[in-house]
């Protein structure tokens, strides 16, 4: 597993002052929140992160991540391969305060000073990337083929002699 290439916590703080990046691949299988929505675990997170001071001095932390998932079509619901691709760029600050302070190109990461979970972030922002309705590009396809079922199925349904149109035309002809 190569899940050991990056550090699970890191000093938020100091990797900013250091502009330290980080890069490598974390298991699907760690995340649980993701492991509920994908069919299939078996999956790598390619990540990029930067800590760094931006012109302002402000802590950021700046990443890119991606990842090819298996989501539920919703539309037919079966399978489908989905790549999740994300850029983001947040402000690490320490208080409610500085978040409210922040410019708002950043999105607040509120930390604790010395111990940053680098897989919450990860999950959170991966989470937040997920496609509102994964599906098939060539899905409408398939539910249409259903549908011309269903039609074909109804005009069987009119071939049969309908017990309760010959009451009709009985009373017709009273
Ligand atoms: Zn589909």
């Amino acid at each position: 597993m190569s899940d050991h290439s990056l550090p699970k916590t890191v000093d938020p703080l100091k990797y900013a002052d250091q502009n330290k990046v980080l890069e490598g691949e974390i298991a699907l299988e760690l995340m649980p929140r993701l492991l509920e929505i994908v069919l299939e675990s078996e999956a790598e997170v390619k990540i990029r992160l930067e800590f760094d001071r931006d012109e302002q001095k402000l802590r950021v932390l700046k990443g890119q991540l991606s990842a090819d998932l298996v989501l539920v079509c919703e539309r037919c619901l079966e399978p489908v391969n989905k790549r999740v691709e994300s850029e983001f760029a947040l402000g690490i600050v320490l208080t409610d305060e500085q978040a409210k302070n922040l410019p708002g190109y950043y999105e607040p990461l509120l930390v604790d000073p010395e111990s940053l979970e680098l897989l919450e972030v990860i999950e959170e922002e991966l989470m937040l990337s997920l496609p509102m309705f994964a599906y098939h590009d060539d899905c409408e396809l398939d539910t249409s083929a259903l549908r011309n079922e269903e039609v074909e199925q109804s005009q069987k349904d009119e071939d049969k002699p309908n017990p309760f149109s010959v009451l009709s035309e009985l009373k017709l002809k009273k």
